[in-house]
């Protein structure tokens, strides 16, 4: 039998939505909400502050080994945050395809 991994009906949802299992967030992979519009980083502008990283929702932004950041696209969902609060302007929304 198959293990079940998320709640069916509402009666078996934890009171408060609480979740009990500790790493469940990452099979929830939050990029597939994303509606058209994804960020993009633009490394001759990017002062590797961590601003955007700090303020990610998500958590989903990263330094690479330079130490330039860039956000797993599989768990952005596309809020704008980082490029609202980068004030280099090195990130910016863009419209995705399909
Ligand atoms: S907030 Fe902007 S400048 Fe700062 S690390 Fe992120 S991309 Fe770079
Ligand atoms: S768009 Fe939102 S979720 Fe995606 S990387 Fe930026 S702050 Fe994080």
């Amino acid at each position: 039998m198959t293990e079940k991994r998320w709640p069916e009906r509402w009666q078996e949802v934890n009171p408060g939505c609480m979740v009990f299992t500790p790493g469940s967030s990452q099979e929830y992979h939050t990029g597939s909400w994303r509606a058209g519009r994804k960020p993009v980083w633009d490394k001759s502008k990017c002062i590797k502050c961590g601003v955007c990283y700090i303020f990610c929702p998500e958590g989903c932004i990263f330094a690479d080994e330079e130490g330039y950041f860039a956000g797993d696209l599989t768990y952005c969902k596309g809020c704008g945050i980082c490029a609202h609060e980068c004030f280099p302007e090195a990130v910016t929304m863009v419209n995705e395809e399909g």
